[in-house]
């Protein structure tokens, strides 16, 4: 046997299917991608001018203390410098928490079902899970606060949560943090943030101030539709930034990708409009559903998690064949459900055509 012997009970990421690979497979020409929650606006138009006038040193290697990205951060965020560490994605600072934080004889609670990276690396490095279910779709605060015990090093609460999309309230999350000891780190993965109405949203200057073992993860792969570029981060105290940037790799997120994160960070306007039609089109989809009666849970992002009457895959499979990618529930931990990105209006009205005509073809 070669690797971990974990290894042999994991498997790899299961992507979405990609768009060639439906259009090769059904002969379709025009194919919607509904599938990872990227932003269906694209990204800001001035992104789109650094790249067409693009002069840069790819035999250079990046920055690795990714100055300009961190003092437009730090300056847009208002926090030091020395608080943020930066990934491949967030995704990426997922498997540095884990690296320099669970091992053999430690555990980590997280919800169950959740985002699934969570999970993944933990068990690679060893950890034991405490998983606690969620309650209709919500993270169960206090039980999670219940498993914590001495051998419990990281909890992961995810707000908005994927696949639900459904949030942790400021109240329970208060409520957690006092039950919570210190030395217990909680991650708060916040990649959908900047879709939640701002009286929703966490105050993040506030609860670092307050909680010397937070660690908050945001992305540029949601909002500012930079998903292909790889960038993300997280934000803690200096203590665990450091112990972050320690384990991370010297150079690991990309020249263009930093340079692409100052632009688009900039461009509050494309965030703003980005949010509004999202909810303007979420809105819409919503009353749909209501009025063909499909339930649905409650979302603060840029998708939808959705109960279908007939079988998750069987329904995936026939958007499929009409040029649309869903993420089917069943690889969510949701079977019966189907997790389908906001897109833009036009695509969604044609969505709404073809489900109609589904139910339609399967009574
Ligand atoms: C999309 C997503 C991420 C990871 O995004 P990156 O592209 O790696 O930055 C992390 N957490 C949640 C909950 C997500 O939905």
């Amino acid at each position: 046997m070669i690797g971990k012997e974990v290894l042999n009970q994991l498997t790899a990421y299961k992507q979405g299917m990609q768009i060639q690979e439906v259009k090769r497979k059904y002969q379709i020409d025009k194919i919607v991608k509904l599938a990872s929650n990227e932003n269906p606006y694209g990204f800001s138009k001035q992104v789109s001018t650094f790249f067409s006038s693009m002069e840069q040193e790819f035999e250079i290697y990046p920055d690795g203390y990714a100055y300009d990205l961190r003092v437009s951060l730090a300056e847009k965020l208002k926090v030091n410098e020395s608080q943020l560490v930066f990934g491949g994605g967030s995704d990426e600072v997922i498997t540095l928490i884990c690296r320099a934080f669970l091992h053999e004889g430690t555990n980590t609670i997280m919800a169950a079902p959740t985002f699934s990276q969570y999970r993944h690396h933990a068990l690679i490095e060893g950890a034991k899970l405490k998983e606690v279910p969620t309650v209709n779709g919500k993270h169960d605060l206090p039980k999670m606060a219940q498993a914590i015990d001495e051998q419990t090093k990281v909890v992961w609460l995810c707000t908005p949560d994927n696949p639900t999309g459904e949030m942790i309230v400021k109240e329970q999350f208060e409520a957690f943090m006092q039950q919570c000891p210190r030395d217990v780190i909680v991650v708060v993965d916040e990649a959908y943030y900047e879709f939640v109405a701002k009286e929703n949203q966490f105050d993040l200057n506030r609860n670092l101030a307050q909680y010397d073992n937070l660690i908050v993860l945001r992305t540029f792969s949601k909002i500012y539709g930079l998903a292909g570029l790889r960038v993300g981060y997280g934000i803690a105290n200096e203590t665990i930034a450091e112990k972050l940037n320690i384990v991370r790799g010297p150079f690991n997120v990309s020249s263009i990708a930093q340079r692409a994160a100052v632009i688009a960070l900039d461009d509050e306007q494309f965030v703003q409009t980005t949010k509004k039609l999202n909810d303007q089109v979420k809105q819409a989809f919503q009353q749909f559903l209501d009025e063909i009666n499909w339930k649905y849970y409650e979302t603060h992002t840029n998708f939808i998690l959705v109960e279908t009457p007939i079988d998750a895959d069987e329904a995936s499979l026939y958007l499929l064949k009409h040029g649309f990618i869903v993420r089917p529930g069943t690889l969510l931990g949701y079977p019966d459900t189907m997790r389908i990105t906001i897109g833009k209006e036009e695509d969604m009205l044609q969505l709404q055509t073809i489900i109609k005509k589904m139910q339609d073809e399967i009574r």
